[in-house]
């Protein structure tokens, strides 16, 4: 894992350092802190929430529009190809992949974050992506005259991040036509061997002062999310399909939708799901990203009409 703090090299990159910026980026500061009360009552970007047990998901996604999503009570999000008010707070993003619907509004986050005097936000990319976006927010600094800070931390296959004693976040392949990764979130918990299972408290405490490890950390998937994906993605961690929550996508649903040219492309079909239907294991499935040329309708009633009642009773189609 490639961990960047863009804070030194950004400020530095300045033409003329840091100091020029200020004067002018104040200004815009104050009448941004003054305008933001009024903004926040007047609008948003669109967003469907749905709860499921502890945890509540947020979030708005259609293909080659934008997608981004959060899970409040994990302090975290997925993609940042919009940039809704209320998902300022949040200072944990986790990106698929950089295509301009997953990750066009990230310097509007950014600096956003830093107006509001907000810590600077961590974002997790594919790590081929990173030069790229440190690139590209450093020519937004010059632009826009003020400084991005926030911490830029590349990602790979099989990178395991502790996010705090509680949550920690599997990295896993997926397919696209881009370099892509998907997420998935635990919940650790330290439980008793089985072998120390029936022994009383003052002989597991014997055990401890004596060195013996009593506790092994096992990790329950709560969230997976696979961005944009053909179905390789679905398959490429067993937990993707046991995660307590699926957020995926279903880009294409129509029976003329031709599979070999959507798996091309990355993406998904209903028909992926379907083949798949027996071994979802997960509580919840967010279906997402619908192509812009469909007709929510149509996609609901595809749903319902092709999925077994056991698939569906669990789905949940976001448009
Ligand atoms: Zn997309
Ligand atoms: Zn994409």
């Amino acid at each position: 894992m490639e961990e960047l703090d863009l804070r030194k090299p950004i400020e530095n990159a300045i033409t003329g350092g840091a100091g020029d910026v200020s004067a002018p980026e104040n200004v815009e500061l104050h009448w941004v802190q003054d305008l933001v009360q009024e903004v926040m009552m007047l609008e948003n970007l669109p967003l469907q929430s749905v709860k499921h047990k502890a945890l509540t998901v947020e979030g708005y996604s259609r293909a080659a529009v934008q997608s981004y999503w959060r899970v409040p009570e994990l302090k975290l999000g997925f993609e940042l190809g919009g940039s809704p008010w209320s998902f300022m707070g949040t200072q944990t993003f986790f990106v698929s992949h950089a295509h301009l619907d997953h990750l066009a509004a990230m310097p509007v986050y950014v600096a956003r974050r830093r107006m509001m005097k907000m810590e600077p936000p961590t974002i997790y990319l594919p790590e081929e992506v990173v030069e790229n976006v440190e690139r590209m927010l450093r020519a937004w600094q010059r632009l826009d005259r003020g400084r991005m800070l926030c911490t830029i931390v590349g990602v790979k296959d099989g990178d395991l991040i502790e996010l705090s004693r509680e949550h920690k976040v599997r990295v896993f392949l997926t397919k696209h036509t881009v370099p892509s990764v998907g997420y998935l979130v635990y919940d650790c918990r330290k439980k008793l061997k089985p072998e120390f299972h029936g022994l009383s408290g003052n002989e597991i405490r014997d055990l401890r002062t004596n060195g013996t490890e009593v506790t092994a950390e096992t990790l329950t998937p709560l969230v997976a999310f696979t961005g944009d994906t053909a179905p390789k993605g679905l398959d490429a961690h067993e937990d993707v399909l046991k995660a307590q929550i699926l957020i995926t996508e279903m880009t294409f649903f129509r029976p003329d939708h031709r599979k070999e040219k959507i798996h091309k492309f990355g993406h998904l079909h209903l028909d992926d799901i379907l083949d798949r239907a027996d071994r979802f294991e997960n509580e919840l499935i967010i279906l997402s990203h619908l192509s812009t040329r469909t007709h929510e309708a149509q996609a609901a009633a595809a749903l319902k009409s092709r999925m077994p009642e056991s698939l569906y009773s669990r789905v949940r189609l976001w448009t």
